[in-house]
């Protein structure tokens, strides 16, 4: 990430050449570490602190406890066991005995230890040969006469490749001494911070540089001591205020306002087998609000699988239609933009509405034809993955765009699009069916609204969900079997973690050949990513319409695909996928009314973090419930996934044990915003470096 910035008139842009002693091969080996300005350093935070502050008696020792002792050589063993080996017994007047133990050293340290020398040594005491003893401590042999011991806790900083402990200290210390004052320094209002108990951002540096002996190092180790609320609560709004920005920048820019004709979505909803549940019915009249608008929508709706998103993106679609506008749809497989340009074909082709399909794949004269349908406007909805976004799609005026599946769409690829409206910006509507927590979603979305479709339509029963080991194989097959034969369509997933698409195709290919031995009386398919898209297509087409009983895939199905009558799922390996994962393609059962079921097949032993998982999944099928301990076991940044720019990037802040933070945050980026905006600028501008990393993205 680029460093965090500094006022310039503090200095803290100044090179590290300003400090004494950093010539040029020393910059570079900060500079590899990302260490280039004195701000940086006044942000290299110790990792760690040693307690230098007293001396342990040697007969107080614990085992595994980090102590400094201090006491005379008693004797030297010199010795070469398969490597070296220097082992230093010292007693202090507790009249026990340490072996101190190196395994390489110089000669000269050697010659240090004479007998009866004074040696005070630091580190971490485990039960050795004859009683306690310390592997390679940290130490010195004292003068006569010399008793200062540490007045701070000792940071312990990451290490820096090439360069030593005791020099990156010294340099800290001497960016240190140039680290302005209160006045010059501070940006966060001064009554806000003695509300919150908070120091001073100055003061919160120099504390997490040397605390002083009587600071509680349990909360500095576990990163939740004032000192470092502080610096996450100036980091978190500094991120805040970033993507608030953004937001601003962008609606600034304007846009046509859609008529909001109703005409198109009212023959829709006549058409459709079922009316729309409250949810939906809710989130579509604020996305139509937002389009009567003459600035830029840009609105995330969340919701969990199966919860109809995609009808509500249809009747969006349709309002830039009845403006003689277009809308694009946009998936992150290829697989699921099949399957929207195949569902909207079938829901706006009988109103008139010209559905084009455009994906990486379609090239030569299919390519042609279909950009210059998009570019003519005949083309009203414009459906592909990615690869719409490419150079040389030009749009005859695109009024709306639609990305499915945010999780894996990053914010710079959905910045892009701005670029895409010819004069104007495109409103965007970003769905995800990765709910994240409120507070997490305030956050990871400062630059979106945010709604819910938080109810399924109604009918759906819930999926019960069951954990088997993989030594039971047979007895499923055999279960499948019996499904089968009762009409009920089944999935066998076949997941492969790290392994290529290849490695995956591979394994469905074997288990789709030992289900076709097992199971002969059903009809089977295959899918995987390595097939062609029309042959995937063919065999999805297949399976909905019901002409085969058991399909074998890859996590290819993992988004979007819908088979309501399929009501059983394997999923392999599934103590090696996510949370969120294993939801998404547990979500492609349960879609119809009939009861439906997941196996989740594991190969123990079971790790914790798996078991937890597991046993998450079979206890609720709510996507909320599921993000939320997806939090908790995993971190905000793997949850957010491609959003990690501007998140999982934090130097400081940590979502989950600072969450209590966040509404601070919200409420000081608001008062900022509003009263000093020049103060939030700065503040941005310190930590995230400016609006370049959102704007040039
Ligand atoms: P997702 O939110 O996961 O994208 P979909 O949009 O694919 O969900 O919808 C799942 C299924 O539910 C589809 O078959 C869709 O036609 C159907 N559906 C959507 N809304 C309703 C509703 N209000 N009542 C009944 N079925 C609905
Ligand atoms: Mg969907």
């Amino acid at each position: 990430m680029p460093a965090p910035h500094f006022h310039a008139a503090a200095g803290a842009d100044a090179s590290l050449g300003v400090l004494s002693g950093v010539g040029p091969v020393l910059r570079e080996k900060l500079a590899a570490r990302g260490l280039s300005t004195l701000q940086d350093l006044w942000l290299h935070l110790p990792r760690g602190y040693e307690d230098r502050t007293t001396l342990t008696a040697i007969r107080d020792l614990r085992p595994g406890e980090p102590a400094q002792v201090e006491g005379r050589v008693e004797a030297v063993e010199r010795g070469f066991r398969y490597r070296p080996l220097l082992r230093v017994a010292i007693a202090d007047g507790s009249r026990a005995s340490l072996v101190l133990r190196f395994f390489h050293f110089r000669a000269q340290q050697v010659a240090q230890f004479a007998v009866g020398a004074r040696v005070r040594a630091f580190g971490t005491p485990r039960p050795g040969q004859v009683g306690l003893e310390i592997v390679h401590p940290s130490y010195r042999v004292l003068g006569d006469g010399e008793q200062v011991l540490s007045e701070a806790l000792d940071p312990v900083y990451p290490v820096i490749e090439g360069v030593g402990p005791v020099s990156l200290r010294k340099l800290i210390v001497q960016a240190l001494s140039k680290l302005p004052d209160d006045a010059t320094l501070e940006l966060l209002p001064r009554e806000h911070l003695r509300k919150l108990q908070l120091p001073s951002l100055r003061e919160a540096i120099l504390l997490l540089h040397a605390p002083p002996p009587d600071a509680d190092v349990m909360a500095l180790q576990n990163g939740v001591h004032p000192a470092q609320r502080r610096l996450a609560l100036e980091e978190l709004l500094a991120h805040q205020l970033g993507l608030r920005r953004q937001r601003l920048a962008l609606q600034a820019e304007g846009t046509r306002a859609l008529r909001g004709d109703e005409a198109l979505v009212e023959r829709l909803l006549a058409t459709l087998p079922f009316t729309l549940t409250a949810a939906q019915q809710r989130v579509y009249a604020q996305v139509r609000e937002d389009l009567r608008k003459p600035r830029p929508m840009l609105r995330l709706v969340q919701g969990d699988v199966g919860s109809g998103k995609t009808v509500v993106a249809a009747m969006a679609a349709l309002l830039a239609v009845a403006d003689g506008r277009q809308a694009a749809l946009m998936a992150p497989t290829e697989l699921l933009a099949e399957q929207h340009c195949h569902g909207l074909r079938g829901w706006l082709e009988p109103l008139g509405v010209r559905v084009c399909w455009l994906a990486g794949k379609v090239t030569g004269k299919a390519r042609a034809k279909a950009l210059a349908e998009v570019a003519a406007g005949t083309a009203h909805v414009v459906v592909g993955t990615h690869a719409l976004m490419q150079e040389g799609v030009e749009f005859q005026d695109l009024a709306l765009a639609i990305v499915d599946e945010q999780h894996r769409f990053g914010v710079h690829q959905r910045l892009a699009l701005r670029d895409k409206g010819r004069g104007s910006v495109p409103h965007q509507l970003v769905m995800t069916a990765t709910p994240i927590p409120r507070t997490l979603a305030m956050s990871a979305y400062a630059d979106l609204d945010v709604s819910a479709i938080d109810e399924l339509p109604p009918g759906r029963t819930p999926v019960t969900t069951v954990a088997l080991s993989v030594d039971r194989r047979d007895e499923l097959i055999e279960r499948i079997r019996f499904a089968c034969a009762e009409g009920r369509q089944a999935y066998w997933v076949c997941t492969l973690i790290d392994e290529s698409d290849e490695v995956e195709a591979q394994a469905a290919q074997t288990t789709f050949e030992t289900l076709q031995a097992a199971v002969k009386e059903h009809r089977i398919g295959l899918v995987h990513g390595r097939m062609k898209p029309a042959d995937k297509q063919a065999t999805m087409l297949a399976f909905k319409a019901g002409e085969l009983d058991l399909l074998v895939a890859t996590t290819v199905i993992e988004v979007g695909v819908d088979v309501p009558n399929a009501s059983l799922m394997v999923i392999e390996n599934a103590e090696r996928l996510g949370l969120a994962q294993l939801h998404q393609l547990r979500g492609r059962v349960g879609r119809g009314s009939a009861a439906s079921s997941c196996v989740l097949l594991y190969q123990g032993p079971l790790s914790a973090l798996a078991r937890q998982r597991l046993d998450t999944l079979r206890q609720t099928n709510d996507g909320f419930a599921i993000a939320e301990k997806d939090l908790q076991l995993r971190g905000p940044g793997e949850l957010l996934g491609t959003r990690q720019t501007g998140l999982a990037g934090f130097r400081i802040a940590d979502l989950v044990r600072d969450a209590d933070l966040l509404p601070q945050v919200h409420a000081l980026a608001d008062r900022l915003l509003a009263s000093a905006p020049d103060t939030a600028d700065r503040i941005v501008e310190r930590w995230v470096g400016g609006a370049a990393r959102y704007a040039s993205a």
